[in-house]
């Protein structure tokens, strides 16, 4: 599992704006959009057990925990611009009470923010999602898709594409492009790949565009079992970022991907998915969580030396999932700490060793998940796109002096809208492809939550 997409339809308009043309694959007549929403008046979320402390108790999550100066803090970032925050940390804006506050392990644990990530980007987030900020303890506002995201989303628009003439090439791993300058402008004009490791050169001629994937968070992750630990890949091993590298040498409009892959450490986390064939522990979680499998969102354990997470999804997950089996996903975004019943790092940890973890978290008897199948995922660049960043080290999607080259990622330069989200690859998608071709047709504004933020600002200038 690749971690179930939290989405929203407060915001993720250029995501709804394109799946309310993309018929559905389960619902004939109509679209992903109808059915996810559909799909979500039936299933809402609303989490009762978001926080668990080491005694295994609930944590009350009514109120954020906050002092008046983590009000003050939140404030004064949220109204700072974003030149004057430059590539300044979480960190450098508040204290350290503010980091073991209610808000921050469920905000921090929702979004996957580390304290040491970009204040940009973290401020961004306030206004983008803010309308969470009243929410973020029941996930209320979150909306899921009936199966996985590649189900439920990749394969419908996969379809409709294909059915349009859209040639999909799988398998295919870009090595290199050609090109020219003319006039002052970079033109591509080829393209080499390697296809089933055979070298090949695509010619890109006059009228033809290339739409490149500047990065990808999942870039060198890798997949343990039950019974070894994932290896520790780098960029080095999978060579995803070489191409972007590569381009940017030298071209400062072309972005800076060292401000992104430098530091695993502060980039990686691990995730883990569960395959059950005996339903004790999804009857235990149901029990003592009161959530039914995908309304609850996320269990944190606030505690824990790793800061695990476990989400119970809607079942079935997987459009061919066999009756009988359960699926669960999870994730630490501490994988390089001891945990606190296993005497290793989670990183060093096999699938059984992270269940025993799991286990001792919520005092559940390792026959629970007797038949367990846990798979660890180690992604070293999971938070790339959360690093500290000036403006400048981000491409914009149609860099300027570009002819016929554009990026789509989430490491391009977008105002105002924030990263890690399915949402920012569209929109990036969205604007490179309308600005190329010249499509006459307008890409949805960022609503703009964030106006609030001014009104509680003026709030407590006026003491209340
Ligand atoms: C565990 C996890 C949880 C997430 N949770 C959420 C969530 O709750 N809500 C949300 O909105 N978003 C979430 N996201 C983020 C969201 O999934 C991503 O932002 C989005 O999928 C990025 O899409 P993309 O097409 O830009 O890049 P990717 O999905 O990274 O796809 C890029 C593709 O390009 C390929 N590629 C790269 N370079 C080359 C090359 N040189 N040649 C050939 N192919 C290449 C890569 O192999 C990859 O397949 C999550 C992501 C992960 C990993």
């Amino acid at each position: 599992m690749r971690g179930g997409r939290m989405l929203t339809t407060d915001n993720y308009e250029c995501t709804w704006e394109l799946y309310k043309s993309i018929p559905s694959l389960n619902h004939e007549g109509q679209t992903v959009l109808d059915e996810t929403v559909e799909f979500n008046e039936r299933h809402k979320s609303n989490a009762m057990a978001r926080l668990v402390d080491s005694r295994r108790a609930k944590v009350s999550v009514t109120s954020m925990g906050f002092s008046m100066e983590d009000r003050i803090e939140l404030l004064k970032l949220s109204q700072a611009d974003e030149d004057t925050l430059g590539a300044s940390c979480i960190t450098d804006w508040f204290s350290p009470v503010f980091f073991e506050t209610e808000f921050w392990y469920m905000w921090a644990t929702t979004f996957a923010f580390q304290p040491w990530h970009s204040a940009v980007e973290f401020r961004r987030y306030l206004h983008r999602f803010l309308l969470e900020f009243s929410r973020i303890e029941t996930l209320a506002g979150v909306k899921r898709t009936i199966y996985n995201q590649y189900e439920s989303l990749v394969l419908p628009l996969q379809a409709w594409l294909t059915l349009h003439g859209v040639h999909l090439v799988a398998d295919c791993k870009v090595t290199d492009l050609d090109h020219k300058t003319e006039n002052g402008k970079f033109i591509v004009t080829g393209i080499h790949c390697l296809r089933q490791d055979t070298s090949e050169a695509i010619a890109v001629n006059d009228g033809d565009f290339v739409f490149m994937q500047n990065g990808s968070m999942t870039d060198a992750s890798s997949l343990g079992s039950m019974t070894s630990a994932p290896s520790m890949l780098t960029k080095a091993d999978s060579g995803g970022w070489t191409l972007w590298e590569k381009l940017a040498q030298g071209r400062p409009e072309f972005g800076n991907p060292a401000a992104f892959n430098s530091c695993i450490a502060q980039s990686c986390w691990e995730s883990f998915t569960v395959t059950l064939k005996n339903p004790a522990f999804f009857d235990r979680m149901t029990q003592f969580s009161g959530n039914q499998p995908g309304t609850g969102g996320l269990v944190t354990f606030r505690d824990s030396n790793w800061l695990m997470s476990i989400v119970l999804a809607h079942q079935p997950h997987f459009a061919n999932q066999p009756a009988g089996v359960q699926v669960f996903w999870g994730y630490s975004l501490f994988p390089d700490r001891v945990g606190n019943f296993v005497p290793k790092p989670m990183a060093e940890c096999n699938g059984a060793e992270i269940l025993r973890e799991l286990c001792g978290h919520l005092r559940f008897d390792p026959d629970t998940v007797a038949s367990g199948n846990c798979i660890p995922c180690r992604m070293p660049y999971i938070t790339s796109m959360f690093m500290p960043r000036m403006r400048s080290d981000r491409p914009l999607p149609v860099p300027c002096g570009s002819r016929n080259l554009a990026f789509t990622s989430q490491f391009v330069e977008i105002p105002d809208d924030v990263v890690f989200t399915v949402e920012y690859s569209v929109r990036a998608a969205q604007m490179a492809v309308y600005e190329l071709l010249g499509v006459d047709r307008e890409i949805p504004p960022v609503t703009p939550h964030g106006q609030a933020t001014a009104s509680a600002a003026r709030c407590v200038d006026q003491g209340v």
